[in-house]
């Protein structure tokens, strides 16, 4: 796509959205599905859904999972082939967030601190370099495993907007200076009852945000959703007059005021 054409439709996708937006008052319920790990068949068939819906996604891809030299930690990354950054772009033009997922999927909780931070700062070079109009002062950063630790939970925050780590159910909703966001999922085996209960617990509460660990759809990836259960989730979601649902960056961007 050329780089005029591009900021066309961003132009046109966020002057909707603010139309759309400034129009309702605030939701008092966000729900994030947190989609991992940048399978290339789940990513279409996700942002083909969730724009069914007028809703953009939650996409969060391993910089160098589309390479010939990646090696895939694990059997549910590996058997599944990652979308590349030709793909991303598409995607982020279409009005979904791309966010990082980490350089190689490493864990980054087992290894010594320099070395982790080393491969965030690759991975955040990587994006500035493949994404389009990246900047890391509006990413979020997604932990692989959801695994941290507090020294670079200190470190990050003057590196990128936001990080997920692990683990809680429901956050507070959105708010200046708010910077670690805590998420949770459920796996190997397909994690639909495990949402439900969580989206249920977040109704039950006077308001919140729910940040919830999604990877692939059918059979793709840890913890899969079916196709048929995402829409008929969005389907469900959307008309209900508290919930907002809204990609982890938008959301601390609404925040902040960044964006309306
Ligand atoms: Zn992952």
């Amino acid at each position: 796509m050329k780089r005029l054409e591009f900021f066309k439709i961003a132009g046109t996708l966020a002057a909707g959205y603010i139309a759309g937006c400034t129009s309702e008052k605030r939701k008092t319920h966000l729900v994030t599905l947190s989609f991992d790990d940048g399978f290339r068949k789940s990513c279409e068939k996700i942002a083909e859904i969730y724009e069914r819906f007028g809703l953009s996604a939650c996409i969060n891809v391993i910089a160098t999972g589309h390479l010939p030299g990646f090696d895939p930690p694990g059997k549910y990354i590996a058997a599944t082939e990652r979308g590349d950054f030709g793909l991303w772009n598409e995607l982020q033009a279409r009005g979904h967030e791309i966010m990082p997922h980490s350089y190689r999927h490493a864990n980054l909780a087992e290894m010594p601190f320099a070395e982790a931070q080393g491969l965030i700062l690759k991975c955040l070079d990587v994006f500035a370099e493949e994404l389009e109009g990246f900047d890391p002062a509006k990413a979020v950063f997604n932990f692989p495993y959801n695994a941290s630790t507090p020294e670079l939970e200190a470190w990050l925050p003057g590196v990128v907007m936001a990080f997920r780590t692990g683990f809680a159910a429901v956050n507070e909703l959105p708010h200046p200076g708010m910077v670690k966001l805590l998420t949770t999922g459920y796996g190997p085996e397909n994690c639909e009852s495990h949402l439900d209960k969580h989206v249920e617990l977040l109704l039950s509460r006077p308001s919140g945000w729910l940040v919830y660990n999604t990877h692939g759809l059918d059979d793709e990836g840890w913890g899969p959703i079916r196709s048929v259960y995402l829409e008929r989730l969005l389907e469900r979601l959307v008309q209900i007059e508290t919930v907002q649902v809204v990609p982890a960056g938008r959301a601390l961007l609404e925040a902040v005021g960044a964006i309306a």
